[in-house]
């Protein structure tokens, strides 16, 4: 029999855990011939979500629990479920019930006659979100797409089937910023979509807000793209340019009497506040690179474990 453990973090989701573990342990049993795994991550929640979830544990052998020391994010989270599964293969899902733990059987029944590797849910429709949330969402996809050396496939979350090839080849990859969604489709093997409608949020609101938004849009792009680098050279060419159109209008200016700047000093003020923005910009960009390699050098865990429970030893 093959078994299977379904990967899900949570933050501060008192208010769905407990519907979650119904609705999703009802399809793990329906199954006939995969043993199924839960392993909730609990990622430093400051509400009851580590009292419900060991509850859940005490009852259920098959309920595995990891509590983080702090908040560390989703993506240290989901993480820390990929190196703790020690099952055939993994479905990622979110604890708001966003994604519907019922796509499961339909997830392994894809995974077994395409013989693929990972199953990628694409969202055909998206219930409850805003429409600020679904503006960013296509915005980032589109940049992280034509930025980046990977292809990815869009309206795609985390939530996906990876088998134990994937989930392998995934824990071997040394790096501490992980936007895990690119370093899945970027270990290859064979992946295929599968369709399905977002719900909205069972209860409770976003743990993404705008802020933690960013740090994760600009993971993406710094660990996938160098092409922001790029673009000292491209201001850089394009500052010599004017530069140099600026200088020939000046001397001919200056030597058929059609204008006066010679003598003006708005145009050096203008000038030096444009170069000077063009200068600290790719300064800035560098540093985010350089903030990147610092972070990677110091090699710090993504994550702390406090607490594991059900995990054999
Ligand atoms: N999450 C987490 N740590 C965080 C933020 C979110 O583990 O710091 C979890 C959250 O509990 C949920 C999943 O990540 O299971 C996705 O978060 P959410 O549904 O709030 O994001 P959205 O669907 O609004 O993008
Ligand atoms: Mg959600």
């Amino acid at each position: 029999m093959q078994t299977l453990s379904v990967i899900v973090p949570c933050y501060n989701e008192e208010a769905v855990i407990q519907e979650f573990y119904n609705r999703t342990k009802h399809v793990l049993t329906s199954l006939k011939d995969v043993d199924g795994y839960i392993i909730f991550i609990n990622d430093g929640s400051k509400d009851n979500t580590k009292y419900i979830l060991n509850l859940i544990a005490s009852r259920d052998e098959k309920v595995k629990v990891l509590h983080f020391s702090r908040n560390f994010g989703h993506q240290p989270a989901v993480t820390a479920g990929m190196n703790n599964c020690t099952t055939d293969m993994a479905v990622i899902i979110d604890a708001d019930l966003q994604d519907p733990p019922e796509l499961i059987p339909d997830l392994i029944d894809t995974h077994r006659k395409e013989e693929a590797s990972v199953v990628f849910c694409v969202r055909k429709k998206r219930e409850g979100e805003t429409f600020f949330k679904k503006l960013t969402a296509k915005l980032f996809y589109k940049t992280m797409n034509s930025l980046s050396e990977v292809e990815f496939p869009r309206d795609t979350g985390d939530f996906r089937l990876v088998d134990r090839k994937a989930i392998d080849a995934f824990n071997a990859l040394k790096e501490k910023g992980k936007y895990i969604r690119g370093l899945i489709s970027w270990i290859g093997f064979k992946q295929v979509p599968f369709y399905y409608n977002r719900d909205a949020r069972f209860a409770g609101e976003t743990k993404y807000p705008l802020k933690k938004m960013l740090t994760f849009a600009k993971t993406a792009l710094l660990y996938f793209s160098k092409k922001p680098l790029m673009l000292s050279v491209s201001l850089g060419s394009l500052a010599f340019f004017i530069g140099i159109v600026y200088a020939l209008w000046v001397w001919l200016g200056h030597l058929f009497g059609f204008t006066n700047v010679i003598t003006g000093w708005s145009s050096t003020v203008i000038i030096i506040i444009f170069f000077g923005g063009v200068q600290l910009i790719t300064i800035g960009v560098l540093g985010q690179y350089i903030g990147v390699l610092f972070d990677e050098v110091k090699s710090r865990p993504e994550y702390i474990i406090d607490e594991k429970i059900n995990f054999e030893e």
